[in-house]
């Protein structure tokens, strides 16, 4: 399979098709974002890279860290994680407080931020320095020192996180949270302020498509059958409300982010990172989908 003239096809075509959405602007330092910027890497199971556009740009990962807390907290917690957060898709917006006291403070899934709240607070329960740890883990599953903290967007999005912080204390009304609001909240805007490129986000889910083992940590990260249900998770909630309509579209576990990332995998082929900051109505990045759905139409081979 030739990958690097495929994503090339599909770059072209998604840029003549001027799809157009609005960068994120609650965290007003994502505002500030260059709204045309497109990258593309594809990343095979021999730790091939393959890129287009802007792919080497870091870019603020946002949400799909919640992907690599998850992981990080699997081994630890085992079943026991899962009396503290469900695995049904939300069909909800990623920060609604309603369906969190409708559901007595279990929240639906680990990708929405009342359940990636619970894993982080796990995290803070875990390690001492929770984002030096994490950090490094991430840097791990990318085979190179590439993990940033922007510290514009942390600040900036501590300073407007008044939904996570009530997210957090509804949590801790119904007890599942252990630790101070404003510690796992400073872990938290940390872990999405990470920078990375499509080339590096593309590396760090490598393992998800090589079940469970990394080319890029040269390890096992997580068992078969936990990498598995992590690629379950995606498939069903990497996308919030838009979970169904991205598997029926794309039809590749993945997880976004509102600096408009996308991190995917196609089982046993391949991982990719695609990143456009102009997002749609529910949050997720136009033309990264756009892009995906063409990859996955032209490819040979498909999950279904
Ligand atoms: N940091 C963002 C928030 O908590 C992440 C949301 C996202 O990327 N969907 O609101």
């Amino acid at each position: 399979m030739d990958y690097q003239s495929l994503i090339e096809e599909v770059y072209d075509e998604v840029k003549h098709q001027n799809l157009k959405g609005k960068v994120a602007d609650y965290i007003p330092e994502l505002a500030k974002v260059d709204g045309s910027k497109f990258g593309i890497a594809l990343v095979d199971l021999d730790g091939q890279v393959y890129g287009v556009g802007d792919y080497r740009e870091p870019f603020s990962i946002q949400s799909i860290s919640k992907v690599h807390t998850l992981t990080m907290v699997f081994h630890a917690f085992k079943s026991k994680l899962w009396s503290r957060v469900n695995v049904e898709p939300s069909g909800n917006p990623f920060n609604s407080i309603a369906q969190l006291e409708y559901e007595k403070g279990i929240p639906r899934n680990p990708f929405i931020n009342a359940g990636a709240l619970v894993i982080t607070d796990a995290l803070v329960s875990k390690y001492k320095d929770p984002i030096k740890q994490t950090i490094e883990y991430v840097d791990e599953l990318a085979g190179t020192h590439c993990v940033r903290i922007d510290e514009e967007v942390k600040k900036s999005e501590l300073a407007h996180s008044e939904r996570n912080t009530a997210l957090a204390y509804f949590l801790k009304a119904y007890k599942n949270f252990e630790n101070p609001v404003e510690e796992v909240m400073e872990a938290y805007v940390s872990q999405c302020a990470i920078e990375m490129s499509c080339e590096e986000l593309a590396k760090t889910f490598s393992f998800l498509a090589n079940n469970g083992y990394s080319v890029f940590a040269k390890k096992q990260i997580l068992t078969e059958t936990h990498a598995k249900r992590v690629n379950a998770l995606m498939l069903t909630c990497g996308f919030y409300d838009e979970s169904g309509e991205f598997a029926f579209r794309v039809g590749m576990p993945g997880k976004s982010g509102v600096g408009g990332g996308i991190g995917a995998i196609m089982p046993g082929k391949f991982s990719i990172g695609v990143w456009s900051p102009e997002l749609n109505e529910k949050g997720n990045s136009e033309k990264s989908i756009k892009a995906l759905e063409l990859l996955t139409d032209k490819l040979q081979f498909s999950l279904f």
